[in-house]
């Protein structure tokens, strides 16, 4: 095994809060086990393109606490491709990365893994993305700030509900997993969850907002973005036909869930998994994502932490059900 001198550090795929605070902690935790670090901006298609600069303790002051990545991030059609990838193992070469640190989420941990079996280059990769589809991690690096932001959100729409019967449809990210809109919809006493990992029934929906205390002020539907009836604004135009006495509002959160300062959970998570990649990189790990697991480190390869699709726990749904009589 050949000792690691100089790690190269990227963000790539979406952005996610806490980000920062997983650059910062592989930066200072490199310079402190002696070790060169090398940024690299704008993800792989940066790689590609010699976008690196040298990075050291200072260059990561007063970061933790801000939302985005100061790295930049990118998503890369180039990477796919076998060419595109022999173009960024020269240019790593060529500024002397002997190793990687990748953070981003499961299509960055696919890109590196096949970049990993073609290139002697050891890589690890930290769970950066606010949607927490990832195996091999409690939870992943922006999911709490994620998720926290939309509570925030819903309860500030609840506010304004003053009138009998209104009915809020809101969207939230999860183009291929509910697991934002799960929570969520259990911390903000949501009526009813739609989620990509089930079928949804609009008429067993409109059942139960029939169903419901006839006194409640407002009642919300947490919808992910993924679920298959059609979106929000389907699910609010069906809802009015059988309900044109309801005030039926729909509300997009959008990209407003990306940002903002990390939580204090999204923090902690990330320092502790930067720290752990660098000293992982330094025992021989590769090809891994570094995660954690009932409060302890986890090293799960990235094939499985990319492969398997998270089960979603039935017992949360039930939850909404039994908690929005
Ligand atoms: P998020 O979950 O937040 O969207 P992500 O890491 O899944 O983050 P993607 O856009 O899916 O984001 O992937 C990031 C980048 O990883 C892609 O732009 C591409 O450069 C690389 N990548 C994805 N799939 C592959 C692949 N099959 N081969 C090589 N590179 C890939």
């Amino acid at each position: 095994m050949t000792q690691i001198k100089n790690i190269g550090i990227f963000t790539s795929g979406g952005d996610a809060p806490g980000m920062n605070a997983a650059i910062r902690a592989v930066v200072r935790s490199a310079t402190y086990y002696d070790l060169e670090v090398t940024g690299i901006r704008r993800g792989y298609e940066g790689m590609i393109n010699g976008e690196f600069f040298a990075m050291d303790r200072k260059s990561v002051s007063n970061i933790i606490q801000r939302g985005g990545t100061i790295l930049k991030t990118a998503r890369s059609e180039q990477f796919k491709t076998p060419e595109g990838r022999k173009l960024a193992y020269d240019q790593l070469k060529t500024h002397n990365v002997d190793a990687l640190v990748a953070i981003g989420g499961d299509g960055t941990f696919t890109g590196a893994r096949i970049f990993g079996q073609e290139y002697d280059m050891p890589i690890v990769g930290l769970p950066g993305t606010i949607d927490n589809d990832l195996i091999g991690t409690d939870f992943t690096i922006g999911y709490d700030t994620a998720i926290n932001t939309v509570i925030d959100a819903v309860d500030k729409i609840r506010d304004t509900a003053e009138s009998h019967d209104r009915v809020f449809i809101v969207e939230v990210m999860g183009r291929d997993s509910g697991l934002i809109a799960l929570r969520t919809g259990i911390a903000s006493g949501a009526e009813a969850i739609l989620i990509p990992e089930t079928k949804t029934d609009i008429n067993n929906l409109c059942d139960r907002l029939e169903h419901s205390r006839k006194d409640k002020l407002s009642k919300i539907v947490i919808v992910a973005e993924g679920e298959d009836a059609g979106g929000a604004f389907e699910i609010g135009r069906q809802v009015k036909e059988r309900f044109p006495h309801y005030d039926t509002r729909i509300s997009i959160l959008g990209h407003i869930q990306r940002g903002g300062r990390p939580s204090c959970m999204d923090r902690v998570l990330a320092s502790r998994v930067g720290v752990a990649a660098v000293e992982a990189l330094r025992d021989g790990h590769r090809n891994e994502m570094i995660g954690i697991i009932h409060n302890e480190i986890s090293y799960t390869p990235f094939e499985h932490a990319i492969k398997h699709h998270i089960e979603i726990n039935p017992n949360f749904l039930k939850l909404v059900e039994i908690l929005s009589i």
